[in-house]
């Protein structure tokens, strides 16, 4: 379903970030990218939901080609690619049912079926009961939860995640993680940057280690490695 061969990126700058990339990820696997600060963890996800473009090599997902992608069919790429960022990104004047209501891409569709839509993925985060609540009235693992939630609401094929638990504590970490491994449950693929080096040796999953660029390392159940 996400296939790269030979994939390779260089910057405009020149920083060569990802050299030779060569990975196959089948529906439904829960991967977790590994790696260095600098590595080019960031670089492999942003090339899957087409935030950068490889300079070389070929990306497909679910059959669509996506260095020949036109500009204009981005958006149905993206309906089916949700987005879990480190730092939350949700909109500070809107409450949380708005927050994932905006996310939803259906424009026909009558506002009792869009309410019960993001009723639907608030429940599956367990924050129906906020979702009058403004971002700034939620604890930093609630508000990870609305960003899931948003990821979620079109209900995409892929959820990529980057450092979803880097700004919280382990506790609300590992309820983070309950929450991925759900959605997982029900079919999504979930690819997630990540340092946290508990989560990935205790919730074991397939590790993809990337350094310097390149892939190192593809274990199924792997460990984080990097001893200290
Ligand atoms: P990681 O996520 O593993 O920390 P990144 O993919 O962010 O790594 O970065 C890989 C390399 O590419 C680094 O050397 C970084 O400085 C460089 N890089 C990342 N984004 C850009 C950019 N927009 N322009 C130029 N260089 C970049
Ligand atoms: P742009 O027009 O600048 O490419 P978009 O309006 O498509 O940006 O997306 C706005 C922001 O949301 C961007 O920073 C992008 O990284 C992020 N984003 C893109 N696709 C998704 C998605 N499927 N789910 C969540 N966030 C996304």
């Amino acid at each position: 379903m996400i296939e790269m061969t030979d994939v390779s990126k260089t910057y405009a700058n020149g920083v060569n970030a990802l050299n030779n990339i060569d990975v196959l990820i089948e529906k439904g696997e829960f991967v977790y990218i590994v790696g260095p600060s600098g590595a080019g963890k960031s670089t492999f996800i942003k090339m899957i939901y087409r935030e950068e473009k490889p300079s070389d090599g070929r990306i497909m997902i679910n059959g669509h080609d996506l260095t020949t992608l036109k500009e204009k069919h981005v958006p149905y790429l993206r309906r089916n690619i949700g987005v879990v960022f480190q730092d939350f990104k949700l909109l500070p004047k809107m409450t949380v049912f708005e927050n994932v209501a905006f996310a939803l891409e259906v424009i026909e569709e009558p506002r009792s079926e869009i309410k019960k839509r993001v009723m639907e993925v608030l429940d599956i985060v367990k924050l129906k009961n906020k979702a009058r609540f403004f971002p700034d009235e939620l604890s930093g693992g609630e508000q990870q939860r609305v960003s899931i939630a948003r990821a979620i609401v079109n209900r995409p094929q892929v959820v990529i995640a980057d450092e979803p638990t880097g700004n919280l504590d382990p506790d609300t970490s590992w309820e983070i993680m309950d929450v991925l491994e759900e959605i997982n449950k029900r079919g999504t693929t979930i690819l997630m940057a990540t340092h946290n080096r508990s989560i990935v040796n205790t919730i074991k999953k397939r590790v993809i280690a990337i350094e310097s660029g390149r892939i190192v390392r593809d274990e199924l159940r792997g460990d984080y490695g990097y001893e200290r």
